[in-house]
């Protein structure tokens, strides 16, 4: 298995849009490492459909807010291919939604962590791996952000606006610091898509009952969303950096 195609991390690939992402990815010829938290059969699911289409993925556990578990996603994937091509930061929390004051330090302090540090975490050995600087062959970055970050979620979740506003800081500030070593890094901005993330901010409904507030008068879906992550990866945006796009059916 090792050296087949290029190697892809997708945090948070159990489900939902890293699912998706995972799935497409694979289709296009990357061998992709799955990481997920906690939901190792659906990850492993994730990684039979794979192979059941004649591709090549595994799954990895791992919190990407804890440093010692991202050191031994990344120790796994030199030992294994040795190479890592493409880095999809797609692992993220949605904290319950409510008001501003009502959020506690705890609270914002995790929601920080999974979203922000965790990116901050895998990035970093990414870009070790991957840099020119460190012997590496360049490679591609793709940041999940969300619309959360330009209206900025009031009366839901500003903790989690503001995470994903620093995502797009750090998109930025990557591109132009990692593009003379061969890293392209770019963001993809999604709206209402339709996955289990509601269910955590306590609004399980929520993509079909926000769906009519969308231009396109309906949520996205996970598959929508992984289309532009797995253009930006590829060599087709060989000259697209530092940019987000967004998948939002007009909202
Ligand atoms: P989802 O269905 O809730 O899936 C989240 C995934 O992240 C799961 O695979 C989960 O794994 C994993 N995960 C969570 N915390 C983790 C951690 N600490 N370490 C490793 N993996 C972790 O979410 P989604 O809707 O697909 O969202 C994916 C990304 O898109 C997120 O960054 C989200 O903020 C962003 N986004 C989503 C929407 C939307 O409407 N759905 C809109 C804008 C932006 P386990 O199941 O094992 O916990």
């Amino acid at each position: 298995m090792a050296g087949m195609g290029k190697v892809l991390l997708v945090t948070g690939g159990s489900r939902g849009i890293g699912a998706a992402t995972a799935l497409l990815a694979a289709r296009d010829g990357w061998t992709v490492v799955i990481n997920y938290r906690s939901a190792s059969a659906a990850a492993e699911a994730v990684v039979a459909g794979i192979r059941a289409r004649g591709g090549e993925a595994e799954a990895l556990r791992g919190d990407i807010a804890r440093e010692a578990d991202v050191t031994a996603i990344y120790g796994h994937i030199r030992s294994r291919y040795g190479r890592l091509d493409g880095l999809v930061n797609n692992a993220g929390i949605l904290p319950r939604m409510g008001r501003f004051e009502d959020i506690d330090p705890a609270r914002w302090n995790e929601t920080f962590a999974i979203n922000v540090t965790g990116t901050f975490m895998c990035s970093r050995e990414a870009v070790r791996m991957m840099s020119r600087r460190h012997g590496g062959e360049g490679g591609s970055i793709v940041n999940l952000s969300s619309m959360a970050a330009v209206y900025g979620a009031p009366n839901e979740f500003l903790d989690y606006a503001a995470t994903k506003g620093a995502i797009e800081s750090l998109t930025i500030g990557l591109a132009r610091e990692l593009g003379p070593e061969g890293i392209r890094v770019n963001a993809v901005r999604p709206g209402l898509i339709d996955t289990e993330i509601h269910g955590s901010a306590g609004d399980a409904g929520r993509a079909e009952r926000l769906a009519a507030t969308v231009p396109l008068g309906r949520s996205g879906t996970a598959e929508e969303t992984a289309e532009a992550i797995v253009w930006l990866l590829s060599d087709a945006a060989s000259y697209v950096t530092g940019t987000t796009i967004t998948v939002s059916g007009g909202r």
